[in-house]
Protein backbone atom coordinates (compact mmCIF):
# COMPACT_ATOMS: atom_id res chain seq x y z
CA UNK A 1 0.00 0.00 0.00
CA UNK A 2 0.91 3.58 -0.79
CA UNK A 3 -0.20 6.56 0.58
CA UNK A 4 0.13 10.15 0.95
CA UNK A 5 0.43 12.30 4.16
CA UNK A 6 0.10 16.24 3.75
CA UNK A 7 -0.35 18.92 6.59
CA UNK A 8 1.20 22.18 4.29
CA UNK A 9 2.87 20.96 1.09
CA UNK A 10 2.36 17.07 -0.42
CA UNK A 11 4.87 14.72 0.08
CA UNK A 12 5.25 10.76 -0.29
CA UNK A 13 5.11 8.86 3.13
CA UNK A 14 5.55 4.89 2.73
CA UNK A 15 4.31 2.70 5.44
CA UNK A 16 3.74 -1.34 5.60
CA UNK A 17 0.88 -2.46 4.00
CA UNK A 18 -1.79 -2.78 6.71
CA UNK A 19 -0.68 -0.09 8.45
CA UNK A 20 -3.46 2.67 8.07
CA UNK A 21 -6.53 2.37 9.51
CA UNK A 22 -8.86 5.17 8.53
CA UNK A 23 -12.34 5.50 10.29
CA UNK A 24 -14.97 8.19 9.57
CA UNK A 25 -15.93 8.74 13.10
CA UNK A 26 -13.70 11.58 15.08
CA UNK A 27 -12.59 9.72 17.15
CA UNK A 28 -9.35 10.89 19.17
CA UNK A 29 -6.91 8.09 17.49
CA UNK A 30 -4.21 8.75 14.85
CA UNK A 31 -5.23 7.40 11.54
CA UNK A 32 -1.93 5.91 10.90
CA UNK A 33 -0.50 4.28 13.45
CA UNK A 34 -3.72 4.12 15.98
CA UNK A 35 -2.02 6.07 18.91
CA UNK A 36 -5.87 6.74 21.30
CA UNK A 37 -5.96 7.89 24.95
CA UNK A 38 -3.95 7.28 27.38
CA UNK A 39 -4.90 6.74 30.86
CA UNK A 40 -3.40 7.70 34.16
CA UNK A 41 -3.59 9.31 37.60
CA UNK A 42 -3.36 12.79 38.53
CA UNK A 43 -1.41 13.08 41.85
CA UNK A 44 -1.89 16.21 44.18
CA UNK A 45 0.65 17.28 46.78
CA UNK A 46 -1.16 15.17 49.06
CA UNK A 47 -0.46 12.44 47.31
CA UNK A 48 -4.43 11.93 45.81
CA UNK A 49 -5.30 10.08 43.06
CA UNK A 50 -7.76 10.77 40.17
CA UNK A 51 -7.90 9.03 37.02
CA UNK A 52 -6.77 11.47 33.78
CA UNK A 53 -6.87 10.88 29.85
CA UNK A 54 -3.74 11.60 27.74
CA UNK A 55 -4.64 12.72 24.64
CA UNK A 56 -2.56 12.18 21.43
CA UNK A 57 -1.32 15.39 20.26
CA UNK A 58 -3.79 14.80 17.13
CA UNK A 59 -3.65 17.61 14.13
CA UNK A 60 -6.29 17.25 10.67
CA UNK A 61 -4.12 16.03 7.90
CA UNK A 62 -4.57 15.45 4.04
CA UNK A 63 -3.91 11.31 3.69
CA UNK A 64 -3.83 10.05 0.22
CA UNK A 65 -4.44 6.08 0.13
CA UNK A 66 -4.30 4.46 -3.12
CA UNK A 67 -5.08 7.74 -4.96
CA UNK A 68 -7.83 8.94 -3.26
CA UNK A 69 -7.39 11.69 -0.96
CA UNK A 70 -9.27 12.65 2.43
CA UNK A 71 -8.86 14.22 5.67
CA UNK A 72 -7.69 12.62 8.83
CA UNK A 73 -6.53 13.29 12.30
CA UNK A 74 -2.84 12.24 12.17
CA UNK A 75 -0.91 12.34 15.47
CA UNK A 76 2.52 14.62 15.70
CA UNK A 77 4.73 11.85 15.98
CA UNK A 78 3.30 10.34 12.18
CA UNK A 79 3.73 13.78 11.24
CA UNK A 80 7.55 13.99 12.14
CA UNK A 81 7.82 11.17 10.58
CA UNK A 82 6.91 11.76 7.16
CA UNK A 83 8.78 15.05 7.30
CA UNK A 84 11.75 13.69 8.10
CA UNK A 85 11.82 10.55 4.98
CA UNK A 86 10.57 13.53 2.58
ZN1 LIG B 1 0.30 8.37 14.51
Amino acid sequence: MCYYVTLISPQSYAMPAGALKVSNTMAQRCAICGKGPQYGHNVSHSKVRTKRRFMPNLHKARVTINGRSQTALVCTRCLRTQAKSA
